[in-house]
């Protein structure tokens, strides 16, 4: 056991990451390149944009080895557009857009239309074991059509699923990460 934790460092809110995990007392590296990945137990990929994260997995020949990897067992939680990298299927995406596709799930990009772009909310994620995460969404996704093997985690006022897991591969619509919230990193070190 390495206990490293890589954060997918191609675009994206990289830093915000390292910081929680750091406080947590984590180990982290960067991962830009295949090597990276002999260094890591688990992997972050982060909020950015889902497209352009998308191109340069092929780009640096990460895609592969990471579904890889997480087909194997690696802890994986992507944020945002992390979380869109990581369902099988996509609804408003971009016609070709690349993904790993590995979690039984469908994310809806941009699910939240002009007015609710951006907004930070209190949720309840019962299996983090706190009582509420004040936690922020930008322009963010929802999931839809959860498979059997996927436990929904986390759902808004309204129903709308914004966190599930399913084994090793956890997905979060919103990010805890620029709030300052440690409880989901704390989540995620355990799996
Ligand atoms: N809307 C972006 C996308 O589709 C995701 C936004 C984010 O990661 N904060 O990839």
């Amino acid at each position: 056991m390495k206990n490293v934790v890589g954060v997918l460092a191609l675009q994206g809110d990289v830093s915000e990451h390292r910081v929680i995990l750091e406080r947590l007392g984590a180990a982290t590296r960067e991962v830009r390149l295949p090597k990276d990945l002999v260094e890591i137990d688990r992997l972050i990929i982060p909020g950015g944009e889902s497209t352009t994260i998308g191109k340069l997995l092929v780009m640096y020949e990460l895609l592969e080895p990471i579904k890889r990897l997480s087909k194997k067992g690696m802890p994986l939680w992507g944020t945002c557009a992390g979380a869109i990298l990581m369902a099988k299927h996509v609804a408003d995406g971009r016609p070709g857009q690349p993904t790993l596709a590995l979690m039984d799930i469908t994310a809806r990009r941009n699910a939240f239309g002009r007015q609710l772009d951006s907004f930070v909310a209190d949720i309840a994620v019962p299996a983090v074991g706190k009582k509420t995460l004040s936690v922020a969404f930008i322009r963010a996704p929802l999931f839809e059509n959860p498979g059997k093997g996927v436990d929904v985690l986390a759902t808004l006022p309204n129903g709308d699923i914004v966190a599930a897991r399913q084994g090793n591969l956890l997905i979060t619509s919103f990010h805890p990460e620029i709030t300052g919230e440690t409880a989901i990193h704390k989540y995620f070190l355990s799996l």
